[in-house]
């Protein structure tokens, strides 16, 4: 077993699928995308293991960035935290999920409202193995008797993180995921404006596709209102159809307060002292 929440292990033990539709397994047919959790599952188990351990990778990000002399700065770092959401047996799928590193932009979605067919209308099309990967985000035991090989859970792993994605980008549109994700803006989950001018604006993330495998994962200034990468290279690699184009937007139109004034300033490039003439 690859993965490990807790003494019982995983489920995915008691699962089977049918090996036979390989042709759909989403990572043969696009190698270049490599999410976190899937790149670390599929590099083994030692690096899955490590993240959920808490263990600190060797590469570390650099974290004397910009020391702009706006105001606060200090929980610039706070993306760097480990994973403690692994601890105890009773953790669900969906809590280890949004703990992993880099993971870290995602809310928890309310099991109601995946067990809420509607919800995931058309879905099922975009997911392969759409049902295993269900039963793994909401922690049903399947009845299947065969046993799935460690590839194989790799496989319904991979799926379940993309159907997780496809559902939360829905699901940030709705008032509770608005809700969810106000909570995060406001702990600065989704790092700050990188801009000086902007003075350690709060963002947001978003995709610049609904389409998945399209982009990976930006943030949105609501003051500059541009988009820029995330600090962290692991939040970076995570689909930005995950959070879709039209979320930063709608939330900024639920919580209008929450939109700063957009002071223009600008930086202003100059040649000892004097204004460059546009020629
Ligand atoms: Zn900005």
């Amino acid at each position: 077993m690859y993965r490990e929440r807790g003494p019982g292990g995983s489920r995915l033990e008691v699962t089977s699928v049918d090996r036979k539709h390989r042709t759909s397994d989403p990572l043969e047919k696009h190698p270049e995308r490599s999410s976190p959790s899937t790149s670390q599952a599929i590099n083994g188990k030692e690096s899955a293991h490590s993240i959920l351990m808490g263990k600190a990778p060797s590469d570390h990000l650099d974290s004397a960035r910009q020391k702009t002399n706006c105001s606060e700065e200090s929980e610039t770092d706070t993306e760097e935290s480990n994973v403690s959401g692994s601890e105890g047996d009773d953790t669900s799928w969906i809590s280890w999920f949004c703990n992993l590193r880099g993971n870290e932009f995602f809310c928890e979605v309310d099991d109601d409202y995946i067990q809420d067919d509607f919800n995931l209308c058309g879905l099922s099309n975009q997911v392969p193995y759409y049902e295993y990967a269900l039963d793994l985000i909401l922690d049903v035991e399947s009845s299947h008797g065969d046993t799935r090989d460690e590839k194989q859970n790799e496989f319904v792993e991979s799926a379940a993180e993309m159907l997780y994605g496809l559902i939360h980008s829905r699901y940030l549109l709705t008032s509770k995921g608005m809700s969810a994700m106000l909570e995060k803006y406001k702990n600065i989950d989704f790092g700050r404006c990188p801009r000086v001018y902007c003075c350690g604006q709060p963002c947001l993330p978003v995709g610049q596709s609904d389409i998945p495998r399209a982009s990976t994962v930006k943030i949105y200034c609501p003051r500059c209102e541009d988009i820029y990468y995330p600090r962290s290279k692991y939040q970076g690699n995570t689909d930005g159809a995950y959070f879709g184009t039209t979320f930063p937007h709608l939330f900024l139109m639920t919580y209008g307060h929450l939109k700063p004034l957009n002071t223009s300033q600008n930086y202003v490039p100059r040649v000892f002292g004097f204004k460059i003439h546009k020629n």
